[in-house]
């Protein structure tokens, strides 16, 4: 990341505070340190010398959620996300990031079979915790995430379910998956649906094993040399199965889809265009290349809009018309207004992190809903705490589980 590039977009800000009304944080804190505007001019003085890094700085740049949002709505067409990460970068390179948190990002993630064990041994102490409410549990063994209700790690992961392409005779199309850390190791069940649908479209889907981490959480912590060996790592395990031919990669992560994207774009430079060009999230994906027929249920669903789909990649209409295929759709109040998750913020900032959810589980509350579906794992680990908290009747899934349980499977003619 060049500083050169994050002083342009300083100056392009015009002070205007637009942000200010749409800041998921800033609404809940209203405090000037805590929005985009307030974090610009930061950054300035971070970078004319006028300030130093400190651990009251590092306090206002980690409360960022990295929503996108005031990006979206800035009228001067301010890139915050490219300051955001140019003052992430800063603290790690001044202040250094916390020890296990580096292990983790270098260590772990980039050794997929390490990572795979880690997890394996933290679910089993998942069995000693008691209380389980609306397929959650009260806490995340790994992280002892307390106050929260969350899914249990999955027996097995996606990719060792997934480790042999289920071979097409003659596919219309080939597609990569790239799975991501949440639907590998807690949501397999979307990988499940998400292989289910294409291949009764017959679309081949390609899983590449050795996949890792997209990097987020590297990048979230301005740690760019991890974030880097992660995409490079992709790369090459994505090129290599390209070379079979790939019509596209889906994601059913609205936060990998973006990072593969758009940041591998600034990691691994242009050499990339062409790949992330292919990157599709899976509704996108689905109304673009493809037609199927579904048996709708007689069901209400409403959606949540992730902050990465609708303000990183202006997705909206997809979703939504996948589900009105399947069910009764309902709108919610406010489906764009942040649901309060994240990785690295909400494990943080937990209590920030419920306050802003606070206004999705109401709008939920309020639609009078049996299902709410989304298109980020995220999103859906923030929703089901809530809605557990709450014990609302409600299921929480991904949009493809509710097209792989519609969808129609009669033979064609
Ligand atoms: S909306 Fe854009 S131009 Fe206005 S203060 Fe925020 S970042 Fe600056
Ligand atoms: S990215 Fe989101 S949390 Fe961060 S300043 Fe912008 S709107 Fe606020």
């Amino acid at each position: 990341m060049s500083a050169e590039e994050a002083k342009r977009e300083i100056l392009k800000c015009a002070k205007c505070g637009k942000c200010r009304s749409v800041c998921p944080v800033f609404i809940e804190v209203g405090d000037e340190t805590r929005v985009a505007r307030g974090r610009i001019s930061l950054a300035e003085a971070i970078f004319q010398g006028e300030i130093f890094y400190s651990k009251e700085l590092r306090d206002y740049i980690y409360s960022c959620k990295k929503c996108l949002r005031c990006q979206a709505c800035c009228p001067s067409g301010v890139d915050f996300n490219l300051i955001i990460n140019a003052l992430l970068e800063g603290i790690e390179k001044n202040m250094g990031i916390p020890p296990m948190a580096r292990f983790v990002l270098r260590v772990l993630l980039p050794r997929r079979r390490l990572f795979d064990l880690t997890i394996k041994m933290a679910s089993l102490f998942q069995k000693l915790i008691p209380g389980k409410r609306r397929g959650t549990m009260r806490h995340l063994p790994l992280f002892f995430m307390g106050k929260r209700w969350v899914p249990p790690l999955a027996r097995r992961t996606t990719l060792n379910r997934f480790q042999h392409t289920q071979k097409l005779s003659n596919p219309e199309m080939r597609v990569g998956f790239f799975v991501g850390c949440l639907t590998n190791y807690v949501y397999p069940n979307i990988a499940e649906a998400l292989v289910k649908v294409l291949n009764h479209l017959n679309i081949e889907v390609v899983i590449p094993s050795e996949q890792v981490c997209c990097g987020i959480p590297a990048l979230s912590l301005g740690d760019t040399t991890a974030a880097r060996k992660l995409a490079e790592k992709n790369r090459a395990i994505f090129e290599a199965s390209a070379s079979g031919g790939l019509d596209a990669i889906v994601s059913a992560c609205s936060t990998c889809s973006l990072t593969i994207k758009r940041e591998y774009l600034r990691l691994l430079g242009d050499s990339w265009k062409p790949m992330a060009d292919k990157v599709y999230d899976i509704s996108v994906f689905l109304e673009k290349f493809t037609h199927y027929e579904t048996d709708p249920i007689s069901t209400k669903v409403t959606y949540h809009d992730p902050c990465h789909l609708r303000w990183g990649q202006g997705v909206t209409k997809e979703p939504r018309e996948v589900l009105g295929r399947c069910a009764e759709f309902k709108e919610m109040e406010y489906p764009d207004r942040c649901c309060g998750g994240g990785g690295v913020f909400s494990i943080i900032y937990r209590d920030l992190s419920l306050k802003i959810g606070e206004h999705k589980i109401n709008s939920i509350e309020r639609v009078g809903a049996d299902m709410v579906a989304t298109s980020c794992p995220g999103c859906m680990l923030q929703i089901s705490d809530m809605v557990a908290s709450r014990n609302l009747p409600v299921e929480t899934l991904h949009v493809v589980e509710l097209l792989s349980r519609t969808i129609n499977h009669r033979p064609k003619g």
